[in-house]
């Protein structure tokens, strides 16, 4: 039986809400790349999730848990599955208390634009770095994303989680191990949401810091064309860009894809690459830093699916 069909059998009667069978990724990755999952599930509660999660797993059928896909690529042979779109759990709430402080806390989907315009709202300072991040909460704790010297893992108080027997767990920031864009969450846990320590601000202060990040951003990162953010993590004390330009590698082309000829860990999208051409950029710099620099290159981005 086709994947597909097997899904809709599986989930047919468990699941009321919008699934799009064999739906083109490339339709939902920032970097507008990717063949078709077989289906792709539009979660919107912890419900849903629970009963979505605990059917594919009882039937052996793969998941894949995704926030906005702005980290990810899909090859061109899409995912043999279900990918979980988590952006439908969004919901962001705030409070006080004498002993913890400020917390904000947002569900997993909700989208990083909206609690750094909840902190504005609120006059609630440490979320500024998220400015101008494409991506969601949970995708965002679960690669502890960050920028202009933040990361997520900063600002963390807890992450509640459902984990891969359909538990659900509520881990303060101390129980969890966060590295350069990687945390040490087991592999299958699902992020529900997040709570973040915040402090007492300016509202001036707050909206100067994140129009300041936004410009920056303006400036150095090639915005007008879809892409995956940074594809490289950085080395100590090298940057992948720099090291990317000094390979002489900036504004190369390959079918569709670019080495953006204005910031060298992007790779973009100049209009009807493949995932393979952005791929095949991504290993010819990969090939190359360790052929001519004696560099492992590790990817940022994460790759799903098949060729
Ligand atoms: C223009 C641009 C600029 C960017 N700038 C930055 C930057 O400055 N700093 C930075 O760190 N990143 C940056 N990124 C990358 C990306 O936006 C971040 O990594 C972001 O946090 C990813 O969130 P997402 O919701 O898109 O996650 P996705 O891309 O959907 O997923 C990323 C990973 O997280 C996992 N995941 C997602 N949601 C969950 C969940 N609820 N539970 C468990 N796992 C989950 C996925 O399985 C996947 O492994 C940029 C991207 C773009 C396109």
């Amino acid at each position: 039986m086709a994947a597909r069909n097997e899904i809709k059998e599986v989930l047919g009667d468990i699941f009321a809400g919008k699934i799009l069978y064999d739906e083109p990724m490339s339709l939902h990755t920032s970097l507008a790349v990717g063949g078709s999952a077989d289906a792709v599930v539009f979660i919107e509660n912890e419900d849903q999730l629970a009963q979505v999660t605990g059917r594919l797993r009882e039937k052996e059928i793969d998941f894949y848990i995704a926030g906005n896909l702005t980290n990810v690529i899909v090859r061109d042979g899409g995912y043999r599955g279900a990918v979980l779109l988590m952006t439908g759990m969004k919901e962001v709430g705030c409070e006080y208390t004498p002993q913890d402080g400020y917390v904000m806390s947002a569900l997993a989907g909700a989208a990083l634009a909206k609690i750094v315009s909840r902190s504005v709202a609120e006059e609630l300072t440490g979320l500024e770095f998220c400015a101008g991040i494409p991506g969601s909460v949970g995708g965002a704790v679960w690669m502890n994303a960050g920028a202009y010297g933040k990361e997520m893992k900063d600002v963390v108080k807890a992450v509640s989680i459902l984990n891969t027997d359909g538990e659900k767990k509520t881990m303060n920031r101390e129980e969890i191990s966060f590295g350069y864009r990687r945390t040490s969450f087991p592999v299958g846990t699902i992020i529900l949401g997040a709570k973040f320590k915040l402090e007492k601000g300016e509202r001036s202060g707050i909206k100067e810091r994140i129009n300041d990040i936004l410009q920056s951003r303006q400036a150095k990162h090639p915005l007008e064309f879809p892409s995956a953010g940074s594809v490289f993590k950085n080395m100590p004390g090298q940057a992948a860009g720099k090291l990317i330009e000094d390979m002489g590698l900036k504004g190369m082309k390959a079918g569709g894809a670019q080495i953006s000829s204005k910031h060298a860990n992007f790779i973009v999208n100049r209009g009807n690459a493949a995932a393979a051409d952005i791929l095949g950029l991504v290993e010819l710099i990969q090939i190359k830093a360790k052929k001519e620099r004696g560099v492992n290159l590790e990817t940022e981005v994460v790759i799903i699916g098949e060729d």
